[in-house]
This record gives structure tokens, C-alpha cells and sequence, in this order.
């Protein structure tokens, strides 16, 4: 017969007291981030109608009298309901390959108005047409999208990609592995109780009424759980 509490999760399987209490606070920590995660998804979505946040990593060659050689920046930011990631790489062509280079990198942060452009639908009327600007989409669908434009002229080649993935996509995502925790912490307290003689729905001290509690009426299901 199944009793109630045989269908709880069981904790993970133990290589080792030292391997298993790395993976038990691998797995804490794992929960923790993620709900941070949930949280800021949450918030982001409550505000997509008002802001935008981006952080945004750049590194950039430039020669000494201050010709642009290399960009390349990383973004990662919300906007209208998305998280969304740019990649932007362009190489200039037009330097002497005598001159001496000089590199620069930085992080920046900073909140806009939300667009309800994609950034990579809004480039190529950004960009120069002489860059001859050309976007490909990879896939869009549902709030997600991935797609890049490319560049290419005689003195520079770009190209940006641009990942979006909504936001109750990522909450709901984010909110898998706390819920996860919380039924795997409320399993193992119950467990630690029934190993002590203990109610595991109340924790009321079972040793003299082992058939039912006195406090909270729940039957104990000692007798199945430690066969
Ligand atoms: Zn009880």
C-alpha cells in the first residue's frame, strides 16, 4: 500500500558525506540565484510599460591618433517585456597596419525609455546605407526572437546579433528550481521528524501515542518509512 509520504521526493543519492553535502549546497545556492533571478523578471515585467535597464560590457583597438580598429560589446538588458542580449562585433578596415594600437574596455549601465523596435529591426535605418546593412532572422516567435545584421562596406564589417527571450519566460524558468527547494526542504523535515519519533506534520513528540497524534490527529506513518 502507498502511504502519503512515499510519493515526497527523496533526497539525492549519497556518493559520499563530503560529495553529498557539495551537491546539497551547490543546490541552496542554485535555488537562491534563481529565485533572484524570478524576483528581477518580476519586477522587470511590472515595470516593461516605463523603463528599460541595459548593462552594457565594450572593448574597443584604436590606432594613436584615434582611428576605431576593433570594436566589440556585450549587452544585456530588458526591454518591452524581454531580456535582450546585443553582441556587437566591426572590424575597420581602413588603418595603417604600421601604426601603433592602442585598447580600451568598459562597463556601463544605464535605463531608457522602452522601445517597441527590435534593435536589430531598428539598425539598418540606423545605420549608414553605404554599410549595406542586411538583417537575417533566425527565429521569432511568442516574444522570442534571434537575429543578426550583418555590414559590409570597403573600409568596415559589422555584426550584431540580437537574442531576446520574453520575461515570463524566463520567470517561469527562474521559478522551477526554488519550488523545487522548498518541496525538498518541507521532505526532509518531515523525514528528520519521523527519524526522532517526532509528528512530521506538527512535530509533536509521537513516542507514547505511536498510532495517532495528539495534537494535530495526523496518523504517523513511522512504521512505513523506516522499513
Ligand atoms: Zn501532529
Amino acid at each position: 500500500m502507498l502511504r502519503k509520504n512515499e510519493t515526497e521526493p527523496s533526497p539525492p543519492p549519497s556518493p559520499g558525506r563530503l560529495g553529498e553535502g557539495v551537491k546539497r549546497a551547490a543546490f541552496h545556492v542554485a535555488a537562491l540565484v534563481s529565485l533572484l533571478v524570478a524576483v528581477a523578471a518580476l519586477v522587470l515585467m511590472a515595470r516593461q510599460r516605463d523603463v528599460s535597464y541595459v548593462c552594457r560590457w565594450e572593448s574597443t583597438q584604436f590606432t594613436n591618433d584615434g582611428t576605431l580598429v576593433v570594436t566589440r560589446d556585450w549587452s544585456l538588458g530588458s526591454n518591452d517585456g524581454g531580456l535582450v542580449v546585443h553582441r556587437t562585433a566591426v572590424d575597420y578596415l581602413d588603418w595603417d597596419p604600421g601604426i601603433q594600437i592602442g585598447a580600451r574596455s568598459g562597463f556601463e549601465y544605464g535605463s531608457h525609455r522602452p522601445r517597441q523596435q527590435s534593435w536589430s529591426d531598428l539598425l539598418p535605418s540606423v545605420l549608414s546605407p553605404t554599410l549595406n546593412p542586411k538583417r537575417t532572422v533566425w527565429c521569432q516567435f511568442a516574444g522570442f526572437l534571434a537575429a543578426k545584421v550583418e555590414t559590409n562596406s570597403h573600409w568596415s564589417r559589422g555584426r550584431y546579433v540580437e537574442l531576446i527571450v520574453p520575461l515570463w519566460f524566463v520567470l517561469a524558468v527562474a521559478s522551477t528550481l526554488p519550488i523545487v527547494w522548498v518541496r525538498y526542504r518541507r521532505g526532509r523535515s518531515r523525514r528528520a521528524r519521523l527519524a526522532q519519533g517526532l509528528c512530521p506534520a506538527c512535530g509533536y513528540d509521537l513516542r507514547a501515542t505511536p498510532e495517532r497524534c495528539p495534537e494535530c490527529g495526523a496518523p504517523p506513518q513511522v512504521t512505513t518509512l523506516r522499513q
